[in-house]
């Protein structure tokens, strides 16, 4: 199933729909800052420490990939998984980021996707 979606992808990755994905990456930026930043503080009840911070963004680094324009579609989640970076499971309703790279695909919850969109560095589009 993952294969006919690669290949889809590959086949339908024109010029347009990887602008429409950057536009989509920038919805999302916006769309999830401010959740990102709320449950940082509301994880497990405590406060996030910069180890646990640092950890995460140890494992989301494995999924980063600057010479390649993903594909990612955000959605909110409706049958339980985990999130590929972290492992833990993503809540019915909460939301969550399929990312597709030609030989990789994943689904991240928020505040993984979060950090991705950091180590990816900012589309091109948005500079200032
Ligand atoms: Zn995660």
């Amino acid at each position: 199933m993952d294969g006919t979606y690669i290949a889809e992808y590959v086949r339908t990755r024109t010029a347009d729909t990887v602008r429409r994905s950057v536009e989509r990456i920038e919805a999302s930026r916006r769309d999830i800052t401010a959740t990102r930043k709320r449950r940082w503080h509301t994880v497990r009840g405590a406060s996030t420490s910069d180890r646990e911070v640092n950890h995460l963004r140890a494992q989301v680094q494995r999924f980063v990939n600057r010479h390649e324009l993903p594909r990612v579609q955000a959605s909110y989640n409706t049958a339980p998984k985990l999130c590929d970076a972290c492992g833990r499971s993503i809540a019915r309703g909460s939301p969550e980021y399929d990312i597709a790279f030609v030989t990789l695909t994943f689904v991240f919850d928020a505040e993984c996707f979060g950090v991705w969109e950091e180590e990816m560095g900012p589309p091109k589009e948005a500079s200032s």
